[in-house]
């Protein structure tokens, strides 16, 4: 057999022993089986020290001591009465757990959100750097300010803050203003330039020889009303003299 997904196989055990690595004993965990963990190396040690301490599962048996009787011992003790009870228990708190909401805000609050602002609107994640103006401007900004004649010609690039491995979404950029706070108003009527995966530090201008830039610069009309398109000149004319 070459291999078996989890969520088939664990259901229909009563208890499981394996090396320990994290996604295995989670998913021998979120099954509800007492779990004999047998590391051999790096966290596998750690994560059969934390099943036996929360009762789920015997003393781990480190694979150079791992012999028929160790191995008898260990599944006796695991099929305890207690050892089911627990390893039960702690099934049903890890499926309440809400795991990826949990990753997903992490993310966010480990972004360098400061310097990932609009110049102009702090609610808003900074797309472009104009040369011209020393500032970082959101797609709605960067068109009101640039849309002025005497503005048009400024060199412009894309910003990128993180190095993503992923392509930007629409609903990635969604997330990110989310989490900077309420925009300023206005709607941003990106078909999203399609972003690539986007090779770009914290902060980083991509240069127009950037392949990376390259494919960002295909700019989309926005729509703004008209007191959003006074209030961003307003803010700029600030920004700029500071
Ligand atoms: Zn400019
Ligand atoms: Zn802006």
């Amino acid at each position: 057999m070459d291999e078996i997904p989890h969520d088939w196989l664990f259901p229909r055990c009563a208890a499981a022993c394996h090396h320990g690595g994290a996604g295995t004993t989670a998913a021998s965990l979120r099954s509800g089986l007492p779990t004999i963990i047998v590391p051999f190396f790096g966290d596998q040690y750690f994560w059969g020290r934390i099943v036996s301490e929360a009762g789920a599962g015997p003393t781990p048996v480190p694979i150079g001591s791992l012999t028929a009787e160790t191995l008898a011992e260990a599944i006796r003790f695991a099929l305890g009465p207690k050892v089911r009870e627990r390893a039960r228990d702690l099934s049903r708190k890890v499926k309440t757990q809400q795991g990826d909401e949990e990753t997903v805000a992490s993310f966010y609050r480990r972004l360098p959100l400061e310097a990932m602002r609009c110049s102009l609107d702090a609610n808003r994640v900074a797309r472009r750097a104009c040369e011209t103006c020393a500032l970082a401007f959101c797609l709605i900004c960067d068109a009101v300010v640039h849309e002025d004649a005497a503005r048009a010609q400024h060199r412009r690039h894309p910003l990128g803050h993180v190095e993503w491995d992923v392509s930007g979404s629409p609903s990635l950029l969604e997330r990110l203003e989310r989490s900077l706070a309420d925009p300023l108003g206005g709607s941003e009527e990106t078909a999203p330039d399609r972003e690539p995966s986007a090779k770009s530090s914290p902060g980083v201008v991509l240069r127009d020889e950037d392949p990376a830039a390259r494919l960002y610069v295909r700019s989309t009309p926005v729509v703004v009303d008209l007191a959003t398109r006074a209030k961003i000149l307003e803010r700029f004319e600030a920004a700029r003299h500071c």
